[in-house]
């Protein structure tokens, strides 16, 4: 079957739910193969299976360095060199800065800055030797350019995502690898049901989490549009963008 992807495979993390899971299945609807990846790879497993038979399942947690290198040989050897990587895994981190612990930094610079950071290592250099050119996208969020007193950690990681996308889109632009940072405002996902909330105890945290994720079902901006947005930024070469309107709003939820 034809289709404006066709012929082409593409790696999306965290494809197991929301943005990634909605960018998996409209890649594979324009006719692309898509690797669909997980730290849950019973989620990746179920996204394939919706998907169909164009639509490969890997387990992988994008903060440990060494298994995504062999997550990309898996690629390479088994589908080919990829001509798009999404690396969109992520997780969310809420409370004031002053009760955010060290170890809790830890996490959320391990999955949602060094999970990118690895994600490049792992696909640019063999998207480089191919010579077929090629475009990263980095799923960041509105969060990068607009401070808010209850997400100091996720945002920092955020706007570091940021900046490793246009520094890596420099980079790469001799080897003609298109690189962007996409940066979402309120999405309705699971998001809000994993979202560590620091300095309170569980039954508070299970409570502000009930409270997000009203508040972002209510603002009703389905992933289906981030994943329309991704492939606008690919077809297009877009460097940054800016996903919803109401993108400054994004931390108003945790109040
Ligand atoms: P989600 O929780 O629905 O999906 C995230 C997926 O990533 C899950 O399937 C989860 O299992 C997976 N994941 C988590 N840690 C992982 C790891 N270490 N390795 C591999 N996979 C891992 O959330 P989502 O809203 O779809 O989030 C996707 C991306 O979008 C994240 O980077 C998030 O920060 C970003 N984002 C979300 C919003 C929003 O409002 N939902 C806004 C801006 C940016």
């Amino acid at each position: 079957p034809g289709g404006r992807f066709a012929g082409r495979l593409v790696v999306v993390t965290g494809a197991g739910s929301g943005i990634g899971r909605s960018t998996a299945t409209l890649f594979a609807g324009l006719g692309a193969e898509v690797v669909v990846a997980d730290i849950d790879i019973a989620s990746a497993r179920a996204t394939a299976e919706s998907i169909g038979p164009a639509a490969y399942p890997y387990g992988v947690d994008v903060s440990d360095e060494d298994a995504m290198d062999r997550f990309a040989d898996w690629v390479v050897d088994e589908h080919g060199v990829p001509e798009i990587v999404v690396n969109n895994a992520g997780i969310g981190l809420a409370g004031a800065f002053v009760d955010t612990s060290a170890k809790q930094w830890r996490r959320v610079v391990d999955v949602n800055l060094l999970g990118v950071v690895n994600g490049c290592r792992a696909f640019a250099p063999r998207m480089i030797a191919a010579r077929r050119g090629g475009h990263i996208v980095n799923i960041a969020s509105a969060a990068a350019f607009t401070p808010s007193d209850l997400l100091p950690a996720y945002s920092t990681t955020k706007a570091a995502v940021l900046m490793l996308s246009e520094s890596l889109r420099v980079e790469l632009a001799a080897a003609g690898i298109g690189v962007s940072a996409i940066c979402p405002g309120i999405v309705d996902t699971n998001i809000t049901n994993t979202t560590r909330y620091a300095g309170v105890d569980e039954l508070e945290e299970k409570r502000l989490r009930r409270q997000a994720s009203a508040a972002y079902h209510k603002r009703n901006f389905p992933p289906e549009r981030v994943a329309a947005q991704i492939v606008f930024a690919v077809e297009d070469n877009k460097a940054v963008v800016p996903v919803t309107p109401e993108a400054k709003l994004a931390h108003t939820a945790y109040r």
